[in-house]
């Protein structure tokens, strides 16, 4: 990209965002519900990563229209390259935890830190920057691919696009078209499948190379072969970030690392995979329940009762 292309790119996002906002009703009635007291601090600094440890210390939370606590007395740490998983019935809080972070809403007692910074003392911007929530509904301007990539950095670099892509699996798709990467997309433009609009989105997701990364799999409206790309490629890079994983179905958070079993907003049970199915409690209850007995058998590696065998 040369520098001359860079204004007209922002000058692009700031058109198309504006376009955005007035045409998505449901997305300006979802920001009215969000809390407007959060803006930063008169002495806010910008968030400084180092290590990259994510800490919720004893963290309480309730809805400012709700009388009860959604979420009580949580506590637990999840240090870079690490992928935790959440789970628990409709309800639990599991989305509630994810939107703390990155402040949609401010804990009510207790604190969320970065790196020992409380995410209240930092900007909301170096905040936002680095902890990303990956959108599932991808959302295409009618603009080139390069620039529906870039979206989220107008400083982007050819090659960083290009490796985002790859990360994304989305460059062989794109290789064939004959105006590559300037191909534009939209309503006059080539139209992308389902499937091709979600890498899209990871791209874009991994353009921002984020520090907390949150991917919350209920609204994946997904068949099973691009759900599973898309956790291959939520996997990618892994190790420079913390992977916080929002799941509803077993199969998107067994890998984790740790998952938390959440109930009521309180952690009942934790461990990987293998020891909450070996703890034989509420998490090996919905592994029966959620898998086929084929799916038992093979993803905990050892033979359950309940296939069969
Ligand atoms: P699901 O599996 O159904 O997505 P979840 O475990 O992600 O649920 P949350 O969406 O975090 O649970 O909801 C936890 C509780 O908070 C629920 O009782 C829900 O009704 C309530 N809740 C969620 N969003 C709001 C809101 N904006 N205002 C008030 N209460 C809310």
């Amino acid at each position: 990209m040369t520098i001359l292309q860079m204004p007209v790119r922002q000058l692009g996002m700031l058109v198309n965002s504006f376009a955005r906002t007035a045409t998505c009703g449901e997305r300006i009635f979802a920001l009215l519900d969000l809390d407007l007291a959060i803006t930063d601090k008169p002495d806010a600094a910008p968030l400084a990563v180092t290590d990259g440890v994510l800490r919720f210390e004893d963290v309480s939370f309730t809805y400012p229209t709700s009388r009860t606590s959604t979420i009580g007395g949580l506590s637990f740490t999840a240090r870079m390259g690490e992928t935790i998983g959440l789970i628990g019935p409709p309800g639990s809080g599991k989305s509630t935890i994810a939107h703390l972070i990155p402040r949609f809403y401010d804990v009510t007692a207790g604190r969320i830190t970065i790196d020992g910074q409380d995410i209240r003392d930092v900007t909301l911007a170096s905040l936002r920057h680095a902890v990303v929530v990956v959108q599932q509904d991808a959302f295409l301007f009618t603009t080139s691919l390069e620039n529906n990539i870039a979206y989220g950095d107008p400083w982007a670099q050819p090659q960083q696009i290009a490796d985002a892509s790859a990360s994304a699996q989305l460059a062989q798709f794109i290789a064939t078209l004959p105006a590559g990467y300037e191909t534009v997309v939209g309503e006059r433009g080539t139209s992308l499948s389902g499937g091709q609009r979600q890498r899209m989105t990871i791209a874009r997701t991994l353009m921002l190379r984020p520090s907390v990364l949150i991917f919350d799999d209920s609204t994946a409206a997904v068949d099973a072969g691009t759900e599973q790309r898309i956790r291959a490629t939520i996997q990618a890079r892994a190790a420079e970030r913390v992977t916080i994983i929002v799941a509803h179905r077993l199969n998107s958070l067994m890998h984790a690392d740790r998952i938390l079993f959440l109930e009521e907003g309180r952690i009942i049970e934790q461990g990987s995979h293998e020891e909450l199915l070996a703890q034989n409690g509420r998490y090996a209850a919905l592994h029966r329940l959620q898998m086929r007995p084929d799916e038992i058998k093979t993803a905990s590696g050892t033979t359950d009762k309940t296939s069969g065998e």
